[in-house]
């Protein structure tokens, strides 16, 4: 195996409240008396104040994780469903579930009932924190089969309380923040590396989405080792950036939530996005790094008028990643914004997420990133046979950052962390010599529409549900308008008759459409076959589709 060049890093062994606390005392620019920086700034509130400085964030936190102990009855071991859009207090939600010893499994806010339930149902999550806005689609979810969700409680943590069952907002959060609850701690190596933190979705080489078990250490490890490869030119310790990635994600949670305040960095943190609103916050907080999902890149590298109504001089680093970006898109933006240092990278959400990371220094425009410190990578063959530089295979990795396993699921963690703990992504590639990566193919099903995963299996298994479809398969094909995968859909109907075979196909992918969130949709239409290809054991031979 090839292990990283850039060493070890040294690992604090604490749980990831204590971490991300201690992070933010290194900071003056947090700390100091009269005037300390926010960590977190709102972006769409109008009045003062407009963020969360340390001292308000410590009182947030044990405010909530208070309210959670005494009035919510929320325990160690208890697993907590966040329901949220972006905003400063989702890290708040975080840290405080962490405190008082739960763990939280973050799901997409744009999920559909049918979603969110499989989720809510898979984790046996006793506590849902949500808003207003989304009280009646997760409500919807938890009652599509009470049964097999078990008591739940919806926690909405804004003002407005929509509806009587749900707690009253000042119950969630402890008006006093001095009732004492049992602060969780973990303080041995042994228990930081089994203690599960989040549990982010995803679906894998292969399947439906399944629950990804992040310890506090994978986390911790994490931003460390990303960390370890930030060496933007900005004065860190005082700079800003704009947070924009979705924090249910592993690269927001990871970057935004822990990154940015452990480098001294505070964030505007968008609810939504808007292209304007973007490049305004960049001038109007002289904004000095940002990461984004490639198609956001994509879209400014096609805007160079707007990009010049805009004063963006303050921006100097943008980590790109989630899916491929081409390296004459970086060409693109850097032409236009001579300031800014475009480097890629690469994770997933099974290692927390990052693997490798482009920085200034070792920055080459053709790859995905230099290996992260205290990671090895073996790239394997077909069979499983161990190639050598330069060769292409399956790209696996091992490492601190490498998940525990898939929740409820000991067959697919076996096949994804192989006996020696080496992670398989699934993901096609080659290293080079001087440890870049880079990917070139993918063997899973996963198709990712903007940076966001869509499970073949979970489309085809609705699909199959339709009376007018005998079979199906779904495969991504490449939207050059977009400059993203789109989900397709094959279809084998019941009742074949050319005539009626478009009017049903177009039938089907709305009735689809209608139950799967907006990313799932089926943008890359459908085609009717006579049969879909299989290998002999049944798999589906998605390359023979086209
Ligand atoms: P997720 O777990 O949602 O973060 O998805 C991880 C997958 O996204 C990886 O296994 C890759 O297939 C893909 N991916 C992530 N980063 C990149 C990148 N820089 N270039 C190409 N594909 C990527």
């Amino acid at each position: 195996s090839i292990k990283s060049s850039l060493g070890d890093i040294q690992e604090p062994f604490v749980d990831v409240p204590t971490f991300f606390f201690n992070s933010l005392r290194r900071h003056n620019v947090f700390t100091r008396g009269c005037d300390p920086r926010p960590v977190f700034i709102d972006d769409a509130r109008a009045q003062r104040p407009k963020g969360l400085t340390l001292d308000r964030l410590e009182i947030a936190c044990t405010r909530l994780a208070s309210g959670l102990y005494h009035n919510v009855g929320v325990r160690q071991g208890d697993v907590i469903a966040v329901v949220l859009p972006n905003s400063i207090y989702y890290p708040v939600v975080l840290m405080a579930s962490l405190m008082v010893g739960a763990s939280c499994t973050l799901a997409n806010p744009a999920y559909t009932p049918r979603e969110l339930h499989h989720q809510l149902k898979d984790t046996q999550a006793r506590h849902i924190v949500t808003t207003a806005a989304l009280c009646a689609t997760v409500a919807s979810a938890v009652e599509l089969d009470a049964a097999s969700i078990g008591k739940c409680q919806l926690l909405v943590v804004d003002r407005t309380r929509p509806k009587a069952s749900t707690l009253p907002v000042h119950t969630i959060f402890e008006v006093s923040d001095r009732r004492r609850y049992p602060r969780f701690r973990l303080t041995s190596a042994k228990t930081v590396e089994s203690k599960v933190a989040f549990i982010p979705y995803s679906s894998g080489t292969t399947g439906l989405p399944k629950g990804v078990l992040l310890s506090h250490r994978n986390i911790v490890a994490n931003v460390l080792q990303a960390a370890s490869a930030n060496d933007t030119a900005a004065p860190v310790d005082a700079s800003t950036c704009a947070g924009v990635l979705p924090m249910f994600h592993s690269f927001g949670l990871t970057f935004i939530c822990l990154l940015m305040p452990y480098m001294g960095v505070s964030t505007v943190v968008m609810s939504r996005f808007e292209m304007g609103r973007f490049l305004e916050i960049i001038q109007d907080y002289r904004v000095s790094e940002t990461m984004l999902p490639p198609p956001i890149v994509n879209a400014m590298a096609k805007m160079p008028d707007l990009l010049e109504k805009y004063d963006l001089s303050s921006l100097l680093s943008v980590t790109v990643g989630a899916a491929p970006l081409s390296s004459s898109t970086i060409a693109v933006i850097e032409k236009q914004l001579p300031n800014v240092c475009i480097q890629n990278g690469y994770g997933l959400s099974e290692a927390s997420p990052a693997i490798s990371l482009n920085s200034i220094a070792t920055r080459n425009t053709q790859s995905i990133g230099h290996l992260l410190p205290s990671i090895e990578a073996k790239v394997l063959d077909a069979d499983g046979r161990l190639l050598g530089y330069d060769e292409s295979g399956e790209l696996c990795f091992r490492g601190p950052n490498v998940m525990l396993g898939y929740l409820n699921n000991p067959a697919e963690t076996s096949l994804a962390i192989d006996s020696d703990g080496f992670l398989h992504t699934g993901d096609i590639g080659h290293i080079n010599q001087e440890q870049h990566l880079f990917i070139t193919d993918r063997k899973k099903e996963l198709i990712k529409f903007n940076g966001f995963q869509v499970a073949p299996a979970e489309l085809e298994c609705l699909l199959l549900q339709h009376p007018l479809v005998r079979d199906c398969a779904v495969a991504g094909v490449f939207d050059s308008e977009r400059q993203t995968e789109v989900p397709k859909a094959y279809l084998v109907l019941a009742a074949s008759d050319a005539e009626q075979n478009t009017h049903a196909g177009q039938e089907i992918v709305e009735w689809l459409n209608a139950q799967v969130a907006y990313f799932k949709q089926l943008r890359g239409g459908f085609k009717v076959i006579d049969a879909i290809p299989r290998n002999a054991s049944g798999k589906i031979l998605r390359r023979l589709l086209n």
